[in-house]
């Protein structure tokens, strides 16, 4: 059979989409190559920007292995402070954890159930002629078939080799980031807040743009990691391994984690962000997630992001297969006029605290400050409400004279 739409990835962007496609009445092909419960690097954080995807896309939240967040615990200079997910006109007050092996097959059977055909343990590579995607070839345990979709919906991931088979690429002066994650057993693991240590050092003791983090699962399991931007000097040789370890032997007290071997082995990974990968859009295809770059600069954030963009670009393929020739770039003015500013923001910022004066500056004078984090925590959350969206311009001047002084 030829769909008329393939999406290329099982992950939340690839899921989105399909879902999104398949309820607005689209034939829709999803290939995920590897077969689901499937490991995937990452934290397991979803904060309530990723719970309202979830909750349009009718998520059951009872019953399953998920774990409810009230806010976030942040460290630095032996400071401490808790604070609640803020009130939003848009989004709830509550985020959650879960692992990626469980959340992402569970999201791609809610796309299933919309009527999107999901394939599994199958590798799709595209037949690229003239910018434009011919055909596509599927290779499972039976063989290898071709199908001629209409569109093509690019969510392999970070590394996104089929994004780059179609011609994509990443801005090269544009950050990136590199994490890595293990899981630990904790008695706390029901702790309704999770925790980020804002002040991570390498071996030198110098103070590195990023964070360490205890994602609590509660189910007997903490979710421990560490993630750095590419904005610092050195950060070519870095070995998120070690930076791991130095952070697990200086985890807070109340994890109470005995045993330091890590349950899994630690699994890393790059977050390709900014939207720093383009085009977006071709004849086509399109980009969404981390084969687009669309991770949150400020804080790591991929999953509602990859969730963000596959409903934006199922809107504007919908639109294409009724035969709008241009909503496809469509596509790519949204992306711009949503995120374009925020990025913006967030790039000086990730420059800016790649300067370890800056960064150790930035963590100690804000954590003395109730409200200048609360309101920190909105910006790096992208949580501010609509309202303050002006906000975003004093941000950015903020952080300018910063970087000045
Ligand atoms: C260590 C680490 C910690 C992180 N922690 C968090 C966190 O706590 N919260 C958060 O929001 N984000 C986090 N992120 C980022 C987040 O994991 C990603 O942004 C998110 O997974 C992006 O979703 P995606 O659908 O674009 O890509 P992916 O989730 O990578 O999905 C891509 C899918 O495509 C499949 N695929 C690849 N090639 C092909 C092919 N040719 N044919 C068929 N299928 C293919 C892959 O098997 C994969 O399932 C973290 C990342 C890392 C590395």
């Amino acid at each position: 059979m030829n769909p008329r739409i393939l999406v290329v990835g099982g992950g939340p962007g690839g899921a989105s989409a399909a879902y999104w496609m398949a309820r607005s009445g689209l034939d829709v092909h999803l290939v995920e190559k590897k077969t689901y419960p499937r490991e995937k690097a990452c934290g397991d954080g979803l904060t309530p920007r990723a719970i309202k995807q979830l909750l349009d896309m009718g998520f059951d939240f009872d019953g399953l292995d998920l774990h409810r967040v009230d806010g976030l615990r942040a460290y630095a200079g032996g400071l401490k402070i808790e604070m609640p997910w803020p009130d939003h006109s848009m989004y709830p007050n509550w985020g959650a954890t879960m692992r990626r092996a469980d959340l992402d097959g569970t999201v791609a059977s809610l796309a299933e159930a919309q009527g999107a055909h999901v394939e599994q343990g199958t590798t799709a590579t595209p037949i690229v002629d003239n910018g434009s995607i011919a055909a596509v070839t599927l290779t499972n345990s039976d063989g290898e078939r071709t199908v001629t979709p209409d569109f093509v919906v690019i969510a392999d991931g970070s590394n996104s080799r089929f994004g780059r088979d179609a011609g994509a690429s990443r801005r090269k002066d544009f950050p990136f980031g590199l994490a890595i994650r293990a899981y630990y057993e904790s008695p706390n693991s029901h702790d309704p807040f999770i925790e980020s240590q804002l002040d991570i050092r390498d071996r030198n003791g110098d103070a590195m743009p990023g964070y360490g983090w205890v994602f609590p699962l509660g189910d007997g399991e903490i979710n421990v990691g560490a993630g750095l931007v590419s904005t610092f000097k050195g950060w070519k040789d870095v070995n998120t391994y070690r930076i791991l370890e130095a952070y697990i032997d200086s985890l807070p007290e109340h994890w109470k984690v005995l045993d330091v071997t890590p349950h899994t082995k630690p699994l890393g990974g790059k977050l390709p962000m900014s939207l720093s990968v383009g085009p977006k859009i071709g004849r086509n295809w399109v980009l969404v997630g981390d084969a687009s770059g669309a991770v949150n600069p400020f804080n790591g954030e991929g999953i509602d992001y990859a969730y963000e963009t596959g409903r934006l670009a199922a809107t504007h393929i919908a639109e294409a297969a009724a035969g709008d020739h241009l909503a496809l770039a469509g596509y790519a003015r949204d992306l711009e006029d949503i995120y374009g500013d925020y990025h913006r923001v967030a790039r000086v910022f990730v420059k800016a605290i790649g300067n370890p004066v800056i960064m150790r500056t930035l963590t100690t004078v804000g954590l003395r400050s109730r409200p200048l984090m609360e309101w920190t925590l909105k910006v790096m959350a992208n949580l501010l409400d609509p309202d303050e969206a002006g906000m975003t311009e004093h941000v950015y001047n903020a952080i300018e004279r910063v970087v000045n002084v």
